[in-house]
């Protein structure tokens, strides 16, 4: 019998829906499971009782809120193997970047226990004479997330481990794609002691999420995913007076200056584009050579061509099939496309197999250059083993091809001049910024700062920007009296003193 996940709406259950989404393994189309899309009792019973939950649960000392977390932190070292075999089966990430998956989101959890600190409040004595105000942060109620399929562990742990221990609860709506690492992290959360209700999952896809963001006890949208649906929730959202934040697509740049190490460059460069079969948010799928660097393109294309995708636990294997036939088919699309717009390609992708697994999501590594930036496989994203190199004369050349981008999530420099890199880091429109560093993602004591289309809304995901996401700031006044009024004096003239 097919595994038939469960939800979590006012308890772990069965789904009474007719409505079931197989989830496949992506290197050999096995069914591994079938996804309920959850029905809008059950969305009606998951918010109620979160909000019942969040009556209570406000009101837990932070602290005590925290060490429930910090077992939720050890409860996922502790699953961090079957959590990644389980990425590895669904997703057909190589089973160490499934660990590199749940590893990040731990890191998550273990900033959120440090909420304490976070939701402390700042205090100014003596406002008006014997007068201070200082400020509350409070939690803000019921809040919903939606998640993509490329980080079934980390993107949910961006979210619910912040909002819970602010004092909300919350409703994970995660990717239909890869929904049985997200059940099973629910599960594992449940086994730490945490109160009924507080952590909510349904399953589903467009319907569920617009049925989350337009229900009227919700109070809160942390969406991730691609830029088309993420300005829908946003709009969705914000029109139904949810705040929203979208953390969305991108197209993210890697400049590498003649004066570049060139192994580090293009070591840099094979890792960013085909880890995770480019199905990062933060993969580089533009490649920028400045001037001489141009020269390296052969050598590059060597380095590619040597990254085999392979099945999760084939240790030779770069990287694992794309998520599904559809991105597969998607991809290939726009590898035609790169050619006929007249760009070079240097290395196809569009014929790879992988022996023993002929149904499976394959696509080899694949190099362009030449590409200016109207094709195609330069301004759409793409999210596959896909990079597209141009060739420019000059830094402040390379900084305005970049800045020209609607994309801003993240951006490298490779270079040994710090000139060249104060200006880069300066002049650059891009919300996250590595100098010989080509996956600039901020741990989670910082933000993830996503600018331009690459995000809508005003606090970013995780670090402080989170909490203040998650959490409404209070600001008290208070006066204490000492004295009886002075004869003459009016509220007006004590409020003016
Ligand atoms: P997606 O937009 O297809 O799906 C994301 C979520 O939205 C899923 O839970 C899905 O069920 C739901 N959804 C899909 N269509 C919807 C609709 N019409 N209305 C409402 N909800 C809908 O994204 P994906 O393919 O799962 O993930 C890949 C995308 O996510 C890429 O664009 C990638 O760049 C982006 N991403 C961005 C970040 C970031 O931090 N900026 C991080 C990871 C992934």
């Amino acid at each position: 019998m097919t595994n038939q996940l469960k939800i979590y709406a006012d308890g772990f259950r069965q789904s009474e829906t007719r409505d079931f989404i197989p989830v496949l393994n992506p290197a050999n189309q096995e069914v591994l499971a079938e996804v309920p899309c959850a029905t809008p009792a059950e969305i009606d019973a998951a918010v109620a009782a979160a909000g019942t939950a969040f009556e209570a649960w406000r009101d837990v000392p932070t602290i005590e809120r925290c060490r429930l977390m910090m077992l939720f932190q050890a409860k996922l070292k502790e699953h961090q193997e079957e959590l990644a075999g389980i990425i590895a089966r669904e997703s057909g990430k190589t089973f160490v970047d499934a660990m590199g998956d749940v590893w990040r989101g731990i890191e998550v959890a273990e900033q959120a226990c440090n909420m304490p600190s976070l939701m402390m409040g700042e205090t100014s004595e003596n406002v008006a004479r014997g007068i201070d105000t200082y400020s509350i942060i409070q939690p803000v109620g019921v809040c919903v997330g939606i998640t993509p399929f490329n980080f079934p562990a980390m993107i949910p742990l961006w979210m619910f481990p912040l909002a819970i221990a602010s004092g909300n609860t919350f409703i994970l709506k995660p990717s239909e794609q890869d929904p049985m690492t997200p059940t099973r992290m629910v599960e594992l959360f449940y086994e730490c002691g945490f109160p009924e209700n507080v952590l909510q999952l349904i399953h589903g896809g467009r319907d569920q999420v617009e049925a989350l963001i337009t229900h009227r006890d919700t109070r809160a949208v942390s969406f991730v995913g691609s830029v088309g649906v993420g300005q829908h929730v946003y709009r969705l959202g914000t029109q139904h007076l949810k705040r929203v934040q979208c953390m969305t697509g991108a197209k993210n740049h890697l400049v590498i200056m003649p004066d570049a190490n060139k192994s580090q460059a293009i070591n840099a460069l094979v890792g960013a584009s085909l880890g995770a079969a480019g199905q990062r948010c933060m993969a580089v799928s533009a490649a920028v050579f400045v001037g001489a660097a141009g020269q390296w393109l052969p050598d590059l294309r060597d380095a590619m061509a040597a990254a085999k995708p392979g099945v999760f636990d084939d240790e030779s294997a770069a990287y694992g099939p794309l998520i599904s036939v559809a991105a597969r088919e998607r991809i290939l699309g726009y590898i035609e496309a790169g050619k006929k717009e007249g760009a070079t390609c240097l290395l196809d992708g569009s014929e790879c197999s992988v022996p023993g697994m002929p149904d499976g999501n394959w696509v080899g590594p694949t190099l362009f250059s030449d590409v200016t930036s109207d094709m195609s496989i330069y301004r759409e994203e793409i999210f596959g083993p896909v990079l597209a190199a141009s060739q420019v004369d000059s830094l402040d050349a390379a900084i305005e091809f970049v800045n020209a981008s609607p994309f801003g999530n993240g951006v490298s420099l490779f270079t040994s001049s710090g000139g060249s890199a104060r200006k880069f880091q300066n002049q650059i429109q891009v919300g996250q910024v590595g100098i010989n560093v080509p996956i600039p993602v901020p741990l989670p004591f910082f933000s993830f700062t996503g600018w331009k289309d690459s995000f809508i809304g005003d606090h970013h995901a995780y670090g402080k920007q989170a909490v203040r996401f998650y959490t409404e700031t209070k600001t008290v006044t208070a006066r204490w009296f000492d004295t009886d009024v002075t004869p003459g004096e009016s509220n007006m003239t004590i409020a003016l003193k």
